[in-house]
């Protein structure tokens, strides 16, 4: 649907779509632009909307109060709360309740649940104002800037239900905007100009007012009337209203400093300012300039800001360099500003920063902070601004406190990161431009997997002239989890009606009567009922039998079960017949206790962690489960130690597990949105699993009734599995008794064979290592004292050859190679013409020791001879110096070959290297 085709629409009825009573009270005139031909409505006569207009309001606000970033929240929630309003508290800013969305980019989003791909609203006071922090990465290149771009702000959201109780429609709405802006902030009612708009949604649009003073967009007013598209649309039976307003620009428009960031981080930037002594007082008339002009011309010069600069230089009777040596540290400021204030709400609502998903633009935005600050030479902890912020804005958002330590910590740990991989990081590029290999995409996801390198740098480097398209796809590939990958081998199951669940009416049936609906592919059973429970949600399905045929897998398809037989029964199973289906108790016993295992674990690590902690995925199966939490670094053993005893502590307390469902609305706002650990629930219940005073989730799987019942949590292994994840394998329950059993064992039989008990086993190893150690030391004493001895005999036992040079051979599978190096080295000592050379047997191998003597190797080198040797004995030829040369072979049969006819090997080494030479 064409934006502009529906905004002809709604403008060609402007008195059904767009006025409002406000407009005949007050005067508000519909008026068109001559520039761009928009509609909008103001009171006094104008030749052009006020999108091109500049922002004259900089260095001239027109209110009589100057609200700093709270106090214009604290004026503005008061007004709405006289006019009974609901004022909630802020969602995070980490959308844990949408799958498309990483972050909240709009306050609406708050209300917006997904279902079947369609857009539901949710609004939990009607009408209602909260002030709610938004994430948007898409304008980080115009922060600092443009004196108004973010990367988070705060949207006012006045948002209500029109149809519901307390609900209002756009007259209302308008009117209380427009009090707002005059009985509020003092904005004369001639100086609000109001432009025609529309909005488009998922399946859903409407019309809206866009609300403007001296040219700055304050806010708009959607009216969400429609659903459907243009050609074919119905009035909605809710219709909602959705008014956003920027917080900053609210504030911007009362105070009229150069830029909205002095305004919105007002103390901050003073406070960094005096540190890094900056001068901002001396410098505003200028910057009020600047931005004025900047303001008016921004649109005019698309991306071309140096050409944008020098012009306004121009203007203002300065280079471009003076006038740049002025503006930029106040770019600079303001973008630390902005990016340390996304990162403390981003981490503080427990997103860390990584190289993957929404992590990925926390990390950009830290390291491009902390590179900034490098490049100015400004000398400041990066927790410390974050510290600022959370002091500027605790009484409006009081739950940042909370999370302050939380902030620092993950703060210090990112900044470290940078500094210790900024280094490796050049190191590998300029290794990988040296040796002009271009990496594969593999090598790509390797690197960013490994060293958390992205492409992105390698282009900035150098290094790769592009990144190839199927980089993102690969890698988005390798973290999809297995749930989503189920592969069936048959059609979508259609017609059918939705199997009954029994094991959510009773979790301990484990046999049950049931008539059978349809058989697929004689290998696929669909029942009308069913207690097996399918695979999802990281849980592994149920096997058993049914009539004597074994269930093999359990998959659900849509709302279907459908249950693999082992074998194709043909006729057993004819439609409507009642049969009778088991369940293997043992196996849905241990996959149940790993499922609440995997609940108790994922507080625990939080618990001891931090707030940071998410599950990531999970996995239950009958042996063996694990938990893929977030988590910055790989764990310690003692954290490990703590998580496990935390869990088991939650075991041994015997807490009930209560699973209700509950309206989503209510769940969320009773447990927060920690409850979708596993991932967003696209319905309108929740099934809630409430360990109770312990861990709340939204979760479909099998649970004990009591903590108890688990056992023991045992955890086998930690692993940090990439970049911002860790997993944790574990078992629980009677596996976790027989794991401790078997290494118990493990330890038993080590403990015999030292001729100890369990208990000393500790002690008598070490005594082991020591005894070890001490002969050791004897053996090599004792090598070198008989082989001081033999070298003489060696020497005076060696054949001489024609070649004037004398040789020594002798084959061992006895003593080990260290006894014939030390040989070998003193006879050569002792005869400086002997060649000594040793074949030893080393398991089913033939080690090749040769020296050669001072005089012997000015004739022939030990590494050839070594070399020659070990292709006799099948190897691949050997290594080392003139002197010393190893190798080996394993033929075993060639020994005694080797060591007869060791004269008549030499002397061929010497012609063929005469003849080549
Ligand atoms: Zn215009
Ligand atoms: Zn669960």
């Amino acid at each position: 649907m064409e934006k502009q085709s529906l905004l002809s629409l709604f403008s060609s009825n402007p008195d059904k779509y767009y006025k409002v009573s406000l407009f005949d009270d007050k005067g508000f005139k519909r008026q068109n632009c001559k520039l761009c031909g928009k509609y909008f409505w103001s009171i006094k006569d104008k030749e052009s909307c006020p999108e091109h207009e500049n922002y004259s309001f900089i260095g001239d606000p027109p209110t009589q109060k100057r609200l700093d970033f709270v106090k214009a929240w604290k004026e503005l929630s008061g007004f709405f709360k006289k006019n009974n309003h609901e004022i909630i508290q802020r969602y995070p800013v980490v959308c844990r309740w949408r799958e498309d969305l990483y972050f909240t980019i709009a306050s609406i989003v708050d209300f917006q649940r997904v279902m079947n791909g369609k857009i539901v609203f949710e609004i939990p006071k009607n009408p209602l104002v909260v002030p709610q922090m938004c994430l948007r990465f898409n304008d980080i290149e115009n922060v600092g800037l443009t004196g108004r771009h973010y990367t988070s702000f705060c949207m006012i959201g006045q948002t209500c239900n029109a149809d519901a109780t307390g609900g209002y429609w756009k007259d209302k709405c308008i009117e209380l905007d427009h009090s707002l802006l005059k009985d509020v902030f003092g904005i004369k009612s001639d100086e609000i100009t109001f432009v025609e708009d529309v909005w488009m949604g998922a399946g859903a649009f409407g019309y809206s007012l866009e609300y403007y003073v001296r040219g700055l967009e304050l806010g708009n007013a959607v009216f969400t009337e429609f659903e459907g598209d243009q050609y074919n649309y119905r009035t909605l039976d809710n219709k909602i209203i959705d008014m956003g307003a920027g917080l900053e620009r609210l504030s911007w428009i009362t105070l009229g400093t150069p830029t909205s960031y002095d305004a919105t981080f007002g103390p901050v930037i003073r406070k960094l300012a005096d540190k890094f002594g900056i001068d901002i007082d001396s410098k505003s008339e200028l910057l009020s300039q600047y931005f004025r002009r900047f303001s008016e011309m921004h649109t005019h010069y698309q991306d071309d800001v140096i050409l944008l600069k020098t012009n306004i230089a121009k203007e203002l009777g300065l280079t471009f360099e003076r006038l740049e040596k002025t503006i930029l540290p106040f770019e600079t400021l303001s973008i630390i500003a902005d990016h340390s204030r996304t990162l403390m709400f981003a981490i503080s609502d427990g997103c860390l920063p990584s190289n993957v998903g929404g992590g990925y633009n926390l990390r950009i935005v830290l390291r491009r902070t902390l590179a900034l600050l490098a490049r100015f030479g400004w000398n400041i902890d990066l927790a410390e601004v974050t510290d600022m912020h959370i002091e500027q804005l605790e009484s409006m958002y009081p739950e940042l406190k909370e999370h302050k330590n939380d902030v620092r910590t993950i703060i210090q740990i990112e900044s470290d990161r940078y500094s210790s991989s900024k280094e490796r990081m050049y190191q590998i590029a300029n290794s990988m431009i040296k040796s002009k290999k271009s990496p594969s995409t593999d090598d790509l996801i390797r690197m960013y997997e490994s060293d958390g390198i992205t492409p992105d740098f390698l282009l900035e480097s150098g290094v790769i002239e592009k990144i190839p398209p199927d980089f993102y796809v690969k890698l988005s590939e390798l973290h999809t989890s297995h749930d989503s990958k189920q592969i069936l081998d048959i059609e979508p199951v259609t017609g059918v009606e939705p199997t009954r669940l029994l094991y959510y009416e009773n979790e301990s049936i484990r046999e049950f009567d049931a008539k059978v609906l349809k058989v697929l592919k004689d290998k696929y059973l669909i029942l009308y009922k069913t207690a097996f429970y399918p695979r999802g949600g990281g849980q592994e399905p149920d096997f058993g039998s049914i009539e004597d045929i074994r269930i093999t897998d359990v998959l659900k398809q849509n709302n279907i079960v459908l249950h693999k037989m082992q074998t194709s029964p043909k006729d057993l199973f004819v439609e409507n017949k009642v049969v009778h289906g088991i369940i293997d108790n043992t196996r849905r016993r241990s996959i149940t206790k790993n499922h609440s295992a995997t609940h108790i674990l994922n507080s625990a690590a939080r618990n001891n962690l931090g707030s940071w902690v998410w599950q990531n995925s999970a996995f239950k199966d009958e042996h063996y489960a694990r938990l893929d939490i977030t988590h910055h670094s790989a764990l310690t053993k003692e954290q490990i130690k703590k998580i496990e005893k935390t869990a088991n502590e939650v075991v041994q307390k015997n807490l009930p597990i209560l699973i209700n469902i509950h309206e989503r609305s209510d769940a969320e706002s009773r447990y927060t949105f920690r409850i979708y650990q596993g991932g967003a629930v696209p319905s309108n219940n929740v099934r809630i699993v409430n360990i109770d005073g312990w861990d709340v989730e939204a979760c479909g799987g099998t649970h004990v009734n009591k903590t108890g019942e688990i056992g023991l949590i045992k955890i086998l292994k930690t692993e940090r599995i990439q970049d911002g994840v860790v997993r944790l394998e574990f078992v629980s329950g009677n596996n976790a008794l027989q794991y401790i059993q078997s290494q118990d064992s493990q330890l038993h039989n080590i403990a015999q064979s030292l001729g100890s008990s369990r208990e000393k086993v500790g002690e008598s190893f070490g005594k082991m290592i020591a005894e070890n150690e001490l002969m050791k030391r004897k053996l090599r004493s004792l090598v070198n004292k008989f082989s001081d001895n033999m070298a003489s005999i060696v020497a005076q036992k060696a054949t001489k050859t024609g070649v004037g040079i004398k040789i020594y051979g002798t084959y061992d599978d006895q003593v080990g190679d260290d006894y014939y190096i030390a040989l070998g080295e003193k006879s050569t000592c002792v005869d400086p013409f002997l060649v000594f050379v040793a074949l030893v047997q080393d398991h089913d191998r033939i080690r090749v020791i040769v020296f050669a003597g001072e005089e012997s190797r000015k004739i022939l080198k030990a590494s050839r001879i070594a070399k020659e040797i070990s292709l006799k004995l099948g190897g691949t030829g050997g290594g080392g110096t003139d002197k010393f040369a190893q190798g080996g072979g394993r033929d075993k049969n060639k020994v005694q070959d080797c060591l007869t006819n060791l004269e008549s090997l030499i002397t061929s080494i010497l012609e063929t290297s005469e003849k080549n030479g």
